[in-house]
């Protein structure tokens, strides 16, 4: 197993995630995982920057799913194209988010 980079503690619903990323010939199969029994998200630590950030908030949905005790139907479609409009949105509407800023 390599080193794991970039650790974070990550909060969504009761829960506090474990998040890092890592070089590792398991995750080469996948670009991500998100474990609820060990409520840890892991991320291959070379990807091209939008594929990490898609991977990242794809991830973070299936984790958000978990946290709130919901499975939903065609999961990886759904938290696909949540990842995928997330990301969108905050690339293309800088100024928007500069205003939303303001309330978090
Ligand atoms: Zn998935």
């Amino acid at each position: 197993m390599t080193e794991e980079t970039n650790k974070y503690d990550v909060k969504l619903g009761p829960f506090t995630w474990s998040y890092s990323e890592r070089l590792d010939e398991d995750l080469k199969k996948n670009l991500g995982e998100c474990s609820f029994e060990n409520l840890q998200i892991l991320i291959r630590d070379d990807l091209n920057n939008d594929i990490k950030v898609s991977t990242i908030f794809h991830e973070l949905f299936h984790a958000a799913f978990a946290s709130s005790g919901m499975m939903p139907k065609n999961e990886e479609v759904v938290v696909d194209v949540l990842a995928c409009q997330l990301l969108f949105f905050l690339k293309n509407n800088p100024e928007f988010l500069e205003y939303l800023k303001k309330y978090l």
